[in-house]
């Protein structure tokens, strides 16, 4: 008998519709009754929160985060299931998953459809999340499951704002699926991101600048002289920016701000092969720090917990050096 908890938190999972749209009411709860018929799966449900995922802050993800740690810790539970709002559900899954050891499943689950909607995909996604939280799994780390697919946590996003098939690891594909029969594992990471250990500590005041042609450098310095600390940057493709955008990077840098360079393509790692003002060889040579292929939104909650755990950019670099 596996032991199964799901930790609820909000989203169109538990939204029902009123005279204006969705939202969630004060009743609002997650439907279970889909793994009623599960054999061999004994389920408790704790309420955590019940937000519209935009709403969920970076502090709450971490209290999440830290309670998922203490539920590790504690061997109380086989594994997770935790539902979430799909908007800001890849940073909680991603939060969690830099944080957590790997010894426990724990499976993010969500709904793009609500219960009121023809096609409710919530109850399935439920059942298919169960499933794969009670399957062996070797150190996967935190996993998404939607439409029967089970994605790694450091490389989902949602792709669309309305298919049941929103969510994907652009370059990765699945880690697997969920079938009638079985859960099937088609490829294992080798490696995922993690903090070094230590306690959840977040510094809040670390931006996110998405590059567009002629834009950039105005929010580079206004985040820079406002206090910010960390600033990642989603450049144009190989991790290149205009040479105005390159003198705020720099600016920033020489006010111990620090950079990291992401790329607003969905694929791909950023790399220091163009020299020209603003290219990538040239931002290495002024001190930014490289992210690979990680999405922006993802290395700004990866920062903001180095930071606020008080890593300088030396161990920064270290701890990004493998991408
Ligand atoms: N706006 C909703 C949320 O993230 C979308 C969803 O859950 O699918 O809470």
């Amino acid at each position: 008998m596996k032991k199964i908890l799901i930790i609820t938190t909000g989203g169109t999972i538990e939204m029902q519709p009123d005279s204006h749209g969705l939202s969630i009411n004060p009743v609002s709860k997650v439907d279970i009754s889909s793994i009623e018929a599960l054999q061999d799966v004994e389920i408790s449900v704790r309420k955590f929160l019940s937000l519209p995922s935009p709403h969920v802050t970076p502090e709450i993800m971490a209290d999440l985060a830290r309670e998922l740690r203490a539920i590790e810790k504690s061997g109380e539970f086989d594994g997770v299931v935790v539902t979430h709002g799909t908007d800001t559900l890849e940073e909680t899954a991603f939060m969690v998953d830099i944080y957590l050891e790997g010894t426990l499943p724990v499976v993010f689950t969500a709904a793009m459809r609500s219960s009121s909607e023809l096609g409710v995909d919530g109850p399935r996604n439920i059942r298919s999340a169960v499933r794969v939280a009670c399957t062996e799994r070797q150190n996967l780390g935190v996993t998404i499951v939607l439409n029967d697919e089970i994605h790694a946590a450091g490389r989902v996003t949602k792709t669309c704002t309305s298919n049941v098939s929103s969510f994907d690891s652009p370059g990765y594909g699945p880690l697997g699926f969920v079938d009638d029969d079985r859960v099937i594992y088609h490829r294992l990471p080798i490696w995922r991101m993690n903090l070094p250990e230590g306690p959840l500590v977040l510094e809040n005041r670390v931006g996110l600048v998405r590059t567009a042609a002629g834009f950039g450098h105005d929010v580079i310095d206004f985040l820079a002289g406002s206090g910010y600390r960390g600033i990642v940057v989603e450049a144009f493709g190989r991790g290149n920016v205009h040479p105005e955008t390159a003198d705020a990077i720099e600016r920033a840098i020489k006010s111990e701000v620090i950079v990291i360079i992401t790329s607003r393509c969905h694929e791909g790692r950023v790399l220091g092969v163009y020299s020209y003002p603003g290219g990538g060889k040239d931002l290495e040579n002024r001190g930014v720090l490289s992210a690979g292929d990680m999405a922006g939104n993802k290395i700004r909650i990866f920062l903001m917990a180095s930071l606020g755990r008080g890593l300088g950019k030396q161990e920064i670099e270290k701890l990004l050096s493998r991408l």
